[in-house]
């Protein structure tokens, strides 16, 4: 396999966009970085600085509610599940009632 594949450097390839804190300065700024990466502030040119992850979702919330409007759904589904749960129990104690004695 030949080939005359000139790699272009004028584009990088993807990389993200991160956000930074500074650990000197407390500026907090973005950057393109490739993965693992850290960039120096460019406010105090400071090398100790901290990823931020804000952009990344908060686990177990259904997306689209967020705060409060997340808790009440959470609530709801719980009393729900609580009302299944109880009909569920109540529902085996009387087929053990009605069942042979002594199973
Ligand atoms: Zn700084």
């Amino acid at each position: 396999m030949t080939g005359n594949v000139t790699i272009t450097r004028r584009t990088l390839p993807w990389v993200p966009l991160y956000e930074f804190d500074c650990d000197a300065c407390g500026a907090r700024f973005e950057e393109l970085v490739p993965p693992g990466a850290t960039a120096p502030c460019p406010a105090c040119g400071g090398e100790r600085v901290r990823r931020v992850f804000s952009r990344i979702a908060e686990p177990g919330l259904p997306a689209g509610l967020q705060g409060k409007a997340a808790k009440e759904s959470n609530a709801r589904r719980g009393e729900r599940e609580a009302q299944r749960k109880d009909r569920f129990v109540a529902e085996r104690k009387r087929e053990r009632g009605q069942g042979p004695p002594g199973g």
